[in-house]
């Protein structure tokens, strides 16, 4: 790679206008940090190619890279807060105050932002808009710390989102939300520590704020390409990029200041097209598709493009070149994997050979840092053609424990695996040893010497990695394997704002996935309930072992009706009450059999957080 290029140096310290004192840490009103820098003070400041050999050195370089932080003057009149978050704040001047675009994961963070750099630096004006990019939640979760909720009712500030955001926003993190929560706990390196060792970035920047995540609802809405959005003096010309990086996103070009807006379409690494905290797969095709799009309607106008991750890149013909090459690394690796797959290669064979082209892997933009060449590849496979490999021997394979336990006997015996094993970490054959001491470890999760080796293992792989999710995901693997589980306080995903803009057909969704199916078994229940409130009604019943409800109606044979309020009822989503409480607190009416709710309640899993994942 061309260390000696350092143009992404230059593009990540250029127009700094004013910088949070070093080290940058932003606190919660408890004193605690919910942003921290001071821990990566290992990192240096060198642009050289120094890493350690426990970090892949171009890991090592964006980890430097995303901690220059501070208030960043893209243009005159558009600005960047970069490095106070894992996600970018970005803020236009208009006639009479500023929209701030992707306001952060939490309202410390976005909140001290504002107070401390912008209003001091750029002018102490209102927000008259935000604008969420798209449905993830570090780019609308600090909103709540820039503007209030009577603003907004008073329309004074505008919330403007890409049509379908909020079930997005709120779907992602609910059906399976217990489980790609605790894979994100892996992911982001939130468990390790920081340091050459440790976790050293997450590849999109450092890590995510563990502040106060909020959610307000979008008063304005991006619904096609090509609509015109003007907001106090600035047009916006949009550009619909559903299914792309997120299943709600959109890009929008700014002719008055000939700036493009790419949301996360276009940073400076090879983005997700599956993420390993686990999510639907993302379509290269489409993304392609958006980014030519771009380059069609804009292609000639755009002086500087910037993102809700990483730096922007100036001049028109960086620009295209930037787009084009991201434009072409989706591309491809969609075309290739499809092109291989078509003639008749399995996942893991196309992951193994596929190489992005020369102009592409060697530039730094297009570089495996969240995303790898990899598991994007076998994620292209998955998008078109699913799990199966079409190979019958891979179709009902035995689980994890099962196999283990029939490979170590064949293999004669736990002792002989971890002897051989040990030769071959010693020719550096780590992904041989990960899978066969990992069945070791699965046929026998007290085998501590089995333990430790894939311990170490896991760390010399991710000391190998360059992508930092990788990093992160082996070695809190071998953190894991190590010291077993360590609870934790569980971040909390469900912030009573989630709950509140939760369609409540999405509630009796989740409900239907709490429901254990062998509790259920032999039962039926029939519930009426009425919301007061929201004028709604439902009937919600269980039947063989499944639930299921029809809208607008209740049945007169139900065991059980209630009557209620939906803010009432969000107490009960959150937690924060049960229905018997508010049965008795006068909050609900409940009339027929109080028993038949009892068994239903019965019948719902509470999900564990702490699962174990690197053991049985
Ligand atoms: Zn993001």
């Amino acid at each position: 790679m061309p260390f000696s290029d350092v143009q992404d140096f230059k593009d990540a310290r250029r127009g700094l206008l004013a910088a949070l004192p070093d080290p940058a840490i932003i606190k919660n009103s408890d004193g605690a940090p919910v942003w921290d820098l001071s821990v990566y003070s290992f990192l240096g400041t060198s642009e050289a190619d120094d890493a350690p050999d426990t970090v892949n050195p171009s890991l090592w370089r964006m980890a430097k890279l995303n901690m220059l932080h501070g208030l960043f003057e893209v243009v005159d009149g558009i600005y960047q807060a970069r490095g106070y978050d894992l996600s970018v704040m970005s803020i236009i001047r208009t006639d009479s105050g500023y929209i701030v675009i992707d306001p952060l994961v939490s309202a410390e963070t976005a909140g001290a932002v504002w107070k401390q750099l912008v209003s001091p630096k750029l002018g102490d004006k209102p927000i008259v808009a935000v604008i969420y990019t798209h449905s993830h939640v570090d780019h609308y979760g600090g909103v709540r710390g820039l503007v209030q909720q009577s603003d907004i009712d008073a329309g004074k500030v505008k919330i403007l989102a890409p049509a379908d955001f909020t079930e997005a926003a709120v779907g992602e993190n609910i059906i399976a939300g217990n489980a790609m929560s605790r894979r994100a706990s892996y992911m982001y390196g939130n468990l390790l520590p920081r340091g050459a060792t440790g976790q050293v970035d997450g590849g999109l920047g450092k890590s995510t704020s563990t502040g106060t995540v909020g959610l307000a609802l979008p008063t304005d809405w991006a619904t096609e390409t090509g609509q015109k959005i003007n907001i106090d003096g600035v047009e916006l010309q949009v550009i619909m990029a559903p299914n792309s990086e997120a299943p709600s996103e959109f890009m929008f070009y700014l002719p008055k200041f000939k700036a493009f807006c790419a949301a996360e379409d276009a940073c400076h690494t090879l983005h997700n097209l599956y993420t390993l905290r686990g999510a639907k797969v993302r379509d290269g095709l489409l993304w392609s598709k958006y980014l030519q799009q771009t380059l069609d309607l804009y292609g000639d106008q755009i002086e500087v493009l910037f993102t809700s991750h990483h730096w922007p890149t100036w001049g028109n013909g960086q620009v295209v070149t930037h787009l084009k090459k991201q434009r072409d690394m989706f591309r491809f690796l969609h075309d290739q994997v499809m092109r291989m797959a078509n003639s008749g290669m399995t996942p893991k064979e196309i992951g193994e050979v596929i190489r992005l082209p020369q102009a592409l892997a060697t530039t730094w933009a297009c570089r495996s840092y969240y995303g790898t060449v990899y598991h994007d590849a076998v994620a292209q496979y998955n998008l078109r053609l699913g799990f199966f490999d079409g190979v019958p021997a891979t179709l009902h394979q035995l689980p994890p424990t099962d196999a283990g336990a029939r490979y170590v006997d064949f293999m004669g015996g736990a002792d002989n695996v971890l002897r051989r094993a040990r030769e071959s970490f010693a020719r550096g054959d780590y992904r041989w040893v990960a899978e066969v001491v990992n069945h070791v470890v699965f046929a026998d999760a007290n085998n501590v010497p089995a333990k430790q080796l894939l311990a170490d293992t896991y760390e010399q792989l991710g000391y190998q990695a360059e992508s930092g999710p990788w990093r992160n995901f082996y070695l809190t693997g071998a953190r894991e394997l190590r010291q077993g589980v360590q609870k934790l306080p569980t971040p909390n995903t469900a912030s009573a704002d989630t709950i509140k803009a939760m369609p409540i057909e999405m509630f009796f969704d989740f409900l239907g996935v709490r429901l254990n199916g062998d509790r259920a078994a032999g039962k039926t229940v029939s519930i009426n309930l009425e919301l007061t409130d929201t004028r709604q009604k439902y009937n919600v019943g269980v039947e063989n072992s499944a639930i299921h409800y029809s809208k607008d109606r209740t049945l007169p044979g139900a065991d059980v009706s209630i009557v209620t309020t939906r803010a009432d009822l969000n107490d009960v989503m959150l937690g924060a009450s049960t229905m018997e409480k508010q049965v008795i607190e006068g909050k609900a009416k409940l009339t027929g059999d109080p028993k038949k709710m009892a068994e239903f309640v019965g019948m719902l899993d509470t999900f564990d957080f702490w699962f174990n994942i690197v053991t049985a």
